[in-house]
């Protein structure tokens, strides 16, 4: 496995064959040698800094019934929210206090925020803190509107493909949804200028080495600025209730594969890798991430955002807990910074 391992860092890639040899052949030695070379490509490229993200959890209204999610549209049992404008403003103004120079309003897809509403946020957002990013992540929506969204201001976009695989795409989403669609979305978004994000759940139902192997291939051709990876974690309201959640030790094994596969990538340890083990995030850090996403939702609509059981919204997850996780990360020798932390991908 080594010898794979050394080859990813050298050629930057695996051919499918290979990634299913790397995944499935995984020891803790291998691991432990995979988390040192991506501890050492993004110690040349981004230091010990860690990005911080304010993540604003702007609306729990969805269009969509994505078989793993706990906010999706025939969940009866949710109460549904959505923040007003001087809500979200008020939620920047308070990351921008503790230090956060990027700002990520996430949501479902909800119709209320037309393209008329955002516009009008996203303007009003950029002219109070030119000095930050937008990261949105609303969900597929035409060209057109993603032009638009561009034009008033927003920078960045994440928008996970989940699955590569056609067949695994369909078992995980209701048939209106496709990942032709889904990867249409994304190359618009490149298109157009974004800093883009795609990822995956690590773990999702029906998930094999093969699908991983597909994931990494097509996150090699699409060459985003970011890739979210975190594993699922079942929530009781949905048809996957039932299921077993991703593992600690694949994910970070994803993480340290993708920080040599894609060396200048913004890699996040995520809230789902602190939520399956309480020390995720240092463990994703120690395995190649670099960016971390605080939550900065008004308290009382945070428990609300239930995409998953148990989901981690306090402490060091919050962003008026920085100062806990900054001693965190100090703790293992990395810094988290105030910058917008741009993306180093052309
Ligand atoms: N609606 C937008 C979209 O689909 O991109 C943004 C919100 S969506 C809830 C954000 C991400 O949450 C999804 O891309 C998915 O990977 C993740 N997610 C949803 N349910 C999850 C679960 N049960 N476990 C882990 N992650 C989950």
């Amino acid at each position: 496995m080594k010898h794979l391992i050394e080859k990813l860092e050298r050629e930057q890639s695996l051919t499918k064959e290979e990634w299913v040899c790397l995944i499935e052949g995984r020891t803790e030695e291998t691991d432990t040698f995979l988390f040192e070379r991506a501890r050492e490509i993004r110690h040349q490229h981004y230091g010990k800094d860690v990005y911080i993200r304010g993540l604003i959890e702007f609306t729990n209204f969805c269009r969509n019934n994505c078989y793993y999610c706990g906010i999706r549209r025939s969940n009866q049992n949710l109460h549904r929210y959505r923040l007003t404008e001087e809500e979200i403003l008020d939620c920047c103004r308070n990351g921008y206090r503790l230090g956060f120079r990027t700002f990520v309003l996430q949501g479902g897809e909800d119709g209320w925020f037309t393209e008329e509403k955002m516009v009008d946020l996203l303007q009003k957002i950029k002219g109070e803190f030119p000095d930050c990013a937008i990261t949105l992540s609303v969900g597929e929506r035409k060209k057109e509107e993603y032009e638009a969204y561009f034009k008033a201001g927003a920078d960045r976009f994440l928008l996970r493909h989940e699955t590569a695989n056609e067949e695994h795409y369909s078992f995980l989403h209701p048939k209106e949804l496709s990942l032709q669609e889904r990867k249409d979305c994304l190359w618009n978004l490149r298109k157009i200028g974004y800093q883009v994000g795609s990822g995956i759940m690590v773990g999702s139902p029906g998930q094999t080495a093969g699908h991983l192997a597909e994931d990494l291939l097509f996150l090699k051709e699409l060459n985003p600025h970011m890739v979210g990876i975190g594993p699922f974690i079942p929530h009781k309201d949905t048809p996957f209730a039932k299921e077993t959640a991703g593992t600690l030790e694949l994910t970070l094994f994803l993480l340290g594969a993708v920080r040599l596969m894609l060396p200048k990538v913004l890699l996040p340890a995520t809230t789902a890798l602190s939520t399956i083990h309480p020390d995720g995030r240092k463990m994703g850090i120690l395995a190649g991430a670099n960016v971390v996403m605080p939550n900065l939702s008004p308290k009382e609509n945070r428990k609300f955002y239930s995409l998953y059981d148990n989901k981690r919204c306090m402490g060091d997850e919050a962003a008026e807990g920085l100062a806990l996780l900054q001693a965190e990360m100090e703790e293992i020798g990395y810094h988290v910074v105030s910058a917008r932390g741009d993306s180093l991908v052309e």
